[in-house]
């Protein structure tokens, strides 16, 4: 709440929404990234460390990676990630994803992926499959109109070495229209994966 003031994190003011909008919607990923055995993660597109700290808190995270391209979102996440207890565990890269999925350090290296309000599903996938380890999987949350989201999903899964998407309903009390995708890595991805957002838009899914 004090750093929105500064910094535009969200456009929710008010504690109790910013707990039930943001931090309830975070931790209704829990019991999901659980079933897939995923404690350990990258975040995308981070903004107010949401999915990304809620969730490291509630799954004991040993290894986490929050992403964000803006620079002052990054500096508030490093804070964040203090105050939750998370220092030493929980990482701040301020830089693009399409950096990082190119950066063989982290190419292929993670058993999770998550991004909440970032891009449509099939650019997710385009971002999250090259570093994810094989079998891992994509978790994104996903709002109502899902169906053109989904058959560019469908479209760009097989180029990418993803497995079809999987939606289910996440359980969230006065969010019932908020979905969980998750996109697990079945095979390896090109290494032209993922594209610059440029030849994206050229190229659509
Ligand atoms: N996940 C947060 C923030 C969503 S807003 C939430 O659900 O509340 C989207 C955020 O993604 C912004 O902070 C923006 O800076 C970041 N972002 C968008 N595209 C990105 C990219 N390609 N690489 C890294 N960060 C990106």
């Amino acid at each position: 709440v004090a750093w929105n003031t500064a910094i535009n994190l969200t456009a929710v003011r008010e504690p109790a929404d910013l707990a039930r909008r943001h931090v309830v919607d975070s931790l209704a990923g829990v019991v999901l990234l659980q079933s897939l055995a995923i404690r350990d993660f990258v975040d995308l597109g981070s903004g107010g460390g949401f999915p990304g700290i809620p969730l490291a808190v509630a799954l004991g995270t040993e290894r986490g990676l929050l992403v964000d391209s803006v620079g002052k979102k990054a500096r508030f996440l490093e804070a964040a990630v203090d105050v939750a207890g998370l220092a030493g565990r929980v990482a701040v890269a301020a830089t693009r994803a399409e950096a990082l999925a190119h950066d063989a350090a982290q190419r292929g290296g993670w058993p999770g992926v998550t991004a909440r309000a970032v891009a449509p599903l099939a650019e997710l996938m385009e971002l999250a499959m090259p570093l994810l380890s094989p079998g891992g999987s994509l978790v994104a949350w996903k709002g109502a109109a899902l169906e053109g989201d989904l058959a560019a999903a469908v479209r760009a899964a097989a180029g990418l070495g993803s497995g079809p998407p999987e939606v289910v309903a996440a359980p969230v009390p006065g969010a019932s229209g908020h979905r969980l995708v998750v996109v697990r890595k079945v095979a390896p991805t090109p290494p032209g994966y993922p594209r610059d957002p440029a030849r994206r838009r050229r190229q659509p899914w």
